[in-house]
């Protein structure tokens, strides 16, 4: 009877044993999981737009379905080249626009670019001929920024509907967030950028162009 009890103890010992060295191991698992976390990479979302229906569509591939026009998937803050390169407005940006023009289109709203890329020499024409016009720089650079300043020599800025018509422009600012499109200062209801990846929120607008520098 003692040898029985004696048994039972040792396998009971052995059992608790292998319990704790299993739940240690695991904890040790996960302890250790923690400090080599997996590396999860985002994924990227494209927007691609269909000219035929005016719809959009969004995939995790790197390139739109045959006859779609890609979008992009994040904001165009940079160009990709380098500023004295560029001559026309950013490819994706002109993308953007196509789309929102072809939607507008499809609820009686004509959207047209008055003006897109600039050139350093005619961004700076411009700025001096606004400096004459309100008097000091500081007042100038409210409406037309100093070319290093302004995104149109970038090819990332583009001006829409003026100046006759505000109310298409209109459109655009409350359709524009679907294409990546935002208006972007509260005193220039014409100027747009690709502030945004298609489908987010556009930011709140800024005052006017040189608030922006600051
Ligand atoms: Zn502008």
């Amino acid at each position: 009877m003692q040898w029985a009890v004696k048994r039972y103890l040792v396998a009971t010992a052995l059992i608790l044993l292998v319990a704790f060295f299993a739940v240690f191991i695991t904890s040790r698992e996960r302890i250790s999981l923690e400090y080599f976390p997996i590396e999860t990479k985002p994924v990227r979302v494209l927007t691609c737009f269909s000219s035929s229906d005016t719809s959009l569509r969004v995939t995790t591939e790197n390139l739109c379905p045959d006859g779609l026009i890609p979008l992009g998937s994040s904001a165009l803050v940079e160009s990709a080249t380098a500023s004295g390169e560029i001559k026309e407005i950013h490819p994706l940006l002109q993308n953007r626009f196509d789309a929102a023009k072809a939607a507008a289109l499809s609820d009686g709203v004509h959207l047209y670019i008055t003006s897109g890329f600039r050139s350093y020499a005619r961004q700076k024409y411009l700025f001096e001929r606004e400096i004459q016009i309100r008097g000091s720089e500081t007042e100038a650079a409210k409406w037309v920024l100093p070319p290093n300043f302004s995104h149109h020599p970038h090819g990332l800025a583009i001006d829409v509907n003026y100046p006759g018509d505000p109310t298409g422009a209109k459109w655009l600012e409350d359709n524009g967030s679907r294409f990546g499109l935002c208006r972007v200062y509260a005193n220039e209801w014409w100027h747009f950028e690709g502030a945004i990846a298609p489908g987010e929120l556009c930011p709140a607008m800024s005052p006017n162009a040189l608030v922006d520098l600051g």
